[in-house]
């Protein structure tokens, strides 16, 4: 979102304009956010067999997975649902890699059925696999390398009391039962959640799977997940994808020398391809001053942007309908029945009952965590593509709210109620 022109503009469209037209509360998405971040990645891995797969479940709006589809970026999905969101938008199942977390053996046969890559986070179900398919199927294996990484404990998941992935320390057992059904092994996997600071921690990681590697002859892939922090507030560290890049691929060099074959080295990001192309749009409902603070109510809540209140994270707001206004500090507060604080002690530009704030960083995690407490509806989405802004969501109406209900009215006889 940029300032020109004395307005708030995304690709050179007015951001108010777009607010009128398709109302609030309302996600924008700027598609050319993303293909930056695609670029960004791709340059700074250059030169080594690399591949990313966007983790769909960050954004799953099937006009978004065509972007990355059409960019030649894969898919990384956590549940069927998800694969097949991306079959609709394009993609061809061996793109796509299966990576769920506790999931019956079932879903994992619907998945080999479609052609998914399969990615196995635990011993029990490698085991089932093994005995139903042997050598039939190929199988990545998620480990867990136990190095501490991420910004809050609800989302590391490297950590030795993580329920993700399966223990470095049973690699041995792994092995006896890979060994046991001839389970052709084709890729190795680690994801250690989000908000990885730096390339040493990733190093840490990609030495202790490469380690690994040496017990399985048939690897065609090498996954190193995600964790690519991102800026949310002016200062942040930001993960150096240039230095990552350069030690991550100079490691993986000479780890395919040692191997003696060319793998390929996967990423799955999905923050850091849609974080920062998305905007969050409210309308502000009321100003109430209080002996303590002053609040700016606005019409949304964290039914439609948990992060703040679920992870207590940080998204910078700016009122777009007052871009001029002298600075004063508010907290920032949904219309939910309950503790519901978007931001609190923020400087703003004054903010007047019917302005218009965005929520920037609100595309990761933003529309896919909303949900329908308080029986509101969810929010249109919108994306801004070669200087054109289009509906890719409705807002919801009524009918989505009760389209599953199943009620019959019962008539009260008038003499018997109370009316
Ligand atoms: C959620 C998830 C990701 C993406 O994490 P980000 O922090 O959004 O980059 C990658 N891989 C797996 C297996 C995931 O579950």
């Amino acid at each position: 979102m940029q300032f020109s022109d004395n307005q708030y503009q995304i690709q050179g469209l007015d951001v108010l304009e777009i607010c009128q037209k398709f109302d609030t509360p309302l996600y924008i998405y700027d598609s050319s956010k993303i293909l930056d971040k695609i670029a960004t990645l791709q340059k700074a891995f250059q030169g080594i067999r690399c591949k990313f797969k966007y983790a769909a479940k960050a954004l799953t709006n099937l006009s978004i997975l065509q972007i990355f589809k059409k960019k030649g970026v894969g898919l990384d999905v956590v549940s069927i649902q998800e694969a097949q969101m991306g079959i609709l938008a394009g993609y061809a199942p061996h793109e796509i890699l299966f990576t769920p977390n506790g999931v019956a053996i079932e879903e994992i046969q619907e998945a080999v059925k479609l052609g998914l890559v399969i990615n196995i986070d635990n011993i029990s179900i490698l085991e089932q696999f093994g005995s139903l398919y042997g050598s039939q199927v190929p199988c990545c294996i998620r480990f867990n390398p136990h190095i501490m990484a991420g910004g809050n404990s609800k989302i590391s998941v490297g950590h030795i009391d993580s329920k993700f992935g399966i223990s470095v320390l049973q690699a041995r057992h792994v092995l006896r039962v890979v060994k046991a059904y001839d389970i052709r092994i084709n890729g190795l996997h680690m994801h250690t959640g989000s908000d990885i600071l730096d390339a040493e921690v990733f190093l840490r990681g990609a030495e202790i799977i490469f380690d690994l590697a040496k017990d399985f002859q048939d690897l065609e892939f090498i996954d190193l997940g995600s964790g690519f922090k991102v800026a949310y507030k002016p200062g942040d560290v930001i993960t150096d994808v240039e230095e990552l890049g350069q030690k991550i691929g100079a490691a993986f060099r000479q780890f395919c020398h040692q191997y003696g074959k060319e793998v390929e080295l996967w990423f799955e990001p999905g923050k850091f391809f849609v974080s920062e192309a998305g905007y969050f749009l409210v309308n502000v409902n009321v100003i109430k001053q209080t002996p303590a603070t002053i609040f700016a109510g606005v019409n949304s809540g964290f039914n439609h942007l948990i992060r703040p209140m679920f992870y207590d994270s940080y998204h910078e707001i700016i009122n777009v309908s007052n871009p001029q206004g002298p600075l004063r500090v508010y907290s920032v507060v949904g219309y939910i029945c309950e503790t519901d604080t978007f931001a609190a002690d923020r400087k703003l530009n004054e903010v007047r009952e019917g302005d218009i704030l965005a929520f920037k960083n609100a595309g990761a995690y933003g529309f896919m965590m909303s949900s329908n407490y308080n029986s509101r509806f969810r929010p249109a989405e919108v994306l801004i593509e070669n200087g054109e802004v289009r509906l890719i969501r409705r807002r919801e109406t009524m009918e989505d709210l009760l389209r599953n209900q199943i009620f019959e009215k019962e008539t009260v006889p008038i003499a018997e109620s109370n009316a």
